[in-house]
């Protein structure tokens, strides 16, 4: 067997276990960027829209429950969302007046600072939606300060103004502590990723290259390597496929030398006695014609066998190799039939065989009519080889409503189960086949290739000690 020649293609050429290894490291590190980006550098920017979205829904909660509510249960309820969301809130009268103010901040903008609220309220009346929203700086702290705006009651015509005020906490000390912390769990993560995807993509591998060390095995044409699938279900699947690939090149492998064998035995026997009878004729019956007609007539019929043999391998591998077209033609088939076992009348003549044809009515088929010659004679022709004692042969021809139907009967051994499926592979041969008419081995399988390639079905019925039956069906 041929060494296998690898082809790699440059991406092919990096190992398994170090792709798996790298995707997972590539995934973990995509995973700390997103951390980092959303962690770090988007903090901010989501606090401070949470946060004016928080303002701007306690503001909606309070101005909606501003007239249902007495002052008391107004009061606990902006104390509870103050307090919920780290606000001051300022209810202004439509004139501009602090009328209620509640502090939960520290350092509050707005509380008790008449002037700057009426700038507010100037504001608010001055935008487009009667909201406002700023971030400002408080001067005593230095911190920013979310200011959100709005009316209570109709926006054109208020009967006051809501503010609230909260303060936002500069984030970048957050930012520190969770970038230490990320900093941390990065390492240790990248560590751990690192030594589980090395483990991990080991694993994998592993039953694969096992695998593929069978393989080579196999490769060299050892077929007892056994393949160890052991890890995962494909792994599994790949072992089983190749101890498969590894019996049926087994099996090809033995017919293979069978074959050899078989055919070079047929081929020595005949050659042998053409020698021996040309070297008869020279030296001893040259001068005596009857003797010598008789080694000529040997001769004659070992150059048949010879030819027969020889025809046989070619149509075989003609047929097998696809280039043989089918050239179908029109004929009868009981006629056609009774021309082949007429064939056999030599034989059966000299050899005491007796051939019964029962035919059905004359049918028009149309196939190939030399193929279809050929696989009749083939199958008489084993039909007579394999007969039993009593020498008789039965050809039947059945018309069916989709085609006709052909049947050899022969009344020899029969065919143990588990032979039939073999008798039709190439190169089988079973080893107690008796050498009256010419055969080669490859009979079956020449009618095999013919009948498959017409698509007829075909078969065989047996049973041991009492004969078998091969039949096909030209399809109409
Ligand atoms: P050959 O007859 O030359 O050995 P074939 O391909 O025609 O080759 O047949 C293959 C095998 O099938 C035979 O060796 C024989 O074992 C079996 N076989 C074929 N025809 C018959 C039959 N009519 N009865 C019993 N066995 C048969």
């Amino acid at each position: 067997m041929k060494p296998i020649k690898r082809i790699h293609s440059a991406n092919s050429r990096i190992p398994l276990k170090f792709k798996i290894w790298m995707y997972f490291v590539a995934f973990t590190i995509m995973v700390f960027v997103l951390l980092w980006l959303f962690q770090i550098l988007f903090l901010e920017n989501f606090y401070e829209r949470m946060k004016t979205k928080g303002a701007s829904d306690s503001a909606a909660t309070i101005a909606a429950s501003y007239d249902d509510l007495d002052s008391e249960e107004l009061d606990e309820l902006i104390s509870k969302i103050a307090l919920e969301n780290d606000l001051c809130v300022e209810i202004l009268d439509r004139y501009g007046r602090s009328v209620y103010s509640k502090k939960v901040l520290g350092d509050c903008l707005i509380h008790g600072r008449e002037n700057s609220t009426y700038i507010y309220v100037r504001m608010i009346s001055d935008s487009e939606d009667h909201i406002i929203k700023y971030k400002i700086k408080n001067p005593r702290s230095n911190y920013d300060m979310l200011l959100y705006g709005c009316t209570l009651g109709d926006s054109e015509n208020p009967e006051g103004y809501l503010l609230l005020n909260s303060a936002l906490v500069p984030v970048g000390s957050t930012v520190s502590i969770i970038k230490r912390q990320l900093m941390i769990i990065t390492a240790l993560l990248i560590v751990a990723a690192f030594i589980i995807s090395l483990f991990l993509s080991r694993r994998i591998a592993r039953p694969i290259d096992r695998i593929t060390k069978s393989a080579e095995e196999l490769a060299k044409g050892n077929f007892n390597t056994k393949f160890d699938g052991r890890g995962y279900l494909e792994a599994k699947q790949l072992a089983d496929t190749l101890t498969y690939a590894e019996k049926e090149l087994s099996r090809v492998d033995t017919m293979q030398r069978d074959l050899i064998a078989n055919v070079s035995h047929d081929l020595r026997t005949p050659l042998t006695m053409l020698k021996a009878y040309a070297e008869m004729i020279r030296d001893l019956s040259g001068d005596n014609p009857k003797k010598r007609n008789e080694h000529l007539e040997i001769i004659i019929n070992e150059t048949d066998r010879l030819s027969a043999m020889v025809n046989d391998i070619l149509d075989l591998s003609k047929l097998e190799s696809g280039r043989q077209k089918l050239e179908p033609t029109e004929f009868g088939i009981s006629s056609k039939l009774s021309e082949i076992i007429g064939r056999f009348k030599g034989i059966s003549e000299k050899m005491g065989y007796n051939i019964h044809f029962a035919p059905d009515e004359e049918r028009m088929v149309r196939c190939d009519v030399v193929k279809i010659e050929q696989v009749i004679y083939n199958l008489i022709n084993n039909a007579i080889n394999y007969t039993g004692e009593d020498k008789q042969v039965y050809v039947r021809q059945i018309n069916c409503s989709d085609g006709v139907l052909i049947e050899v009967e022969d009344t020899g051994d029969g065919i143990e189960e588990d032979k039939i499926k073999l008798i039709f592979d190439k190169y089988y041969r079973s080893e107690n086949h008796k050498r009256e008419v010419i055969g080669t081995g490859l009979g079956l399988s020449i009618v095999k290739a013919v009948l498959k390639l017409h698509g007829y079905d075909y078969g065989v019925r047996s049973t041991l000690g009492k004969g078998s039956t091969f039949w096909f069906k030209i399809n109409a």
